[in-house]
């Protein structure tokens, strides 16, 4: 039997999204994360399983080779820097907007107050236009933050805009276009090139199909 190759990937959107590219690659797992409460999925391959993993602890289980493959946001990559990693692959799924959002017409005379998960991306952010902020680090509902005077804006993923919305608040400022990736483990990539590199060439083939649907 040849090696087995692991990939590690999040719940929810990335894992429904990822699911048909997996397939195309010819791998489909033997059980649900929305239902089983396996961290480990077996797939129809005997050499292949899957992890079902945080999304933002993916690039740590890459780095250090506990998965062979991964797939997260680019906004998770740059906020863990992502070295000790390749990213071969823009799989062009979960995509949406990383914005600053806010109340609208709200200018305050101190120092802006930031708040946002993505503490490294909002620094070099404000860093690379001059503007000297405050940050203020949260881990969820951060549209909360300006509503209950906490923070002048957030940092935040926009994809319909429905949550901004819902809550008065406004999309201020485009930051980035984000999207889910393929990371690879850089000894995988060189120990176990070769069905690294074919994985990688379906699942390309796969988003391909897919951005012409
Ligand atoms: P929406 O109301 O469609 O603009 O979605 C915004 C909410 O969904 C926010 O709480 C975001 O943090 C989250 N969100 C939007 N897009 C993504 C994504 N691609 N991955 C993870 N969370 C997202």
């Amino acid at each position: 039997m040849s090696e087995t190759l692991t990939i590690a990937l999040s719940k929810g959107r990335i894992f429904k999204d990822t699911l048909p590219l997996l397939a195309h690659a010819g791998i489909v797992p033997k059980d649900d994360p929305e239902t089983s409460r396996k961290l480990i999925l077996d797939t129809n391959r005997d050499d292949v399983k899957l992890v079902i993993i945080r999304a933002a602890d993916v690039p740590t289980f890459v780095e250090y080779g506990a998965a062979d493959l991964g797939v997260t946001g680019k906004d998770v990559l740059l906020e863990h820097g992502g070295e000790g990693l390749y990213e071969p692959l823009d799989l062009k799924i979960a995509r949406c907007r990383l914005m600053v959002a806010g109340k609208p017409g709200v200018a305050p005379s101190r120092r802006l107050r930031v708040a946002t998960k993505y503490l490294t991306i909002t620094r070099n952010y404000y860093a690379a236009q001059g503007r000297q902020v405050d940050l203020i680090k949260l881990y969820g509902s951060m549209e909360l933050a300006p509503l209950v005077g906490l923070a002048d804006c957030i940092v935040d993923l926009v994809e319909t805009g429905n949550t901004l919305k819902a809550n008065g608040l406004e999309p201020l400022e485009h930051i980035m276009d984000i999207s889910s990736r393929l990371v690879v483990n850089k000894a995988a990539m060189k120990m176990k090139h070769a069905r690294v590199k074919a994985f990688i060439e379906r699942m390309s083939e796969a988003v391909e199909n897919n951005s012409h649907k």
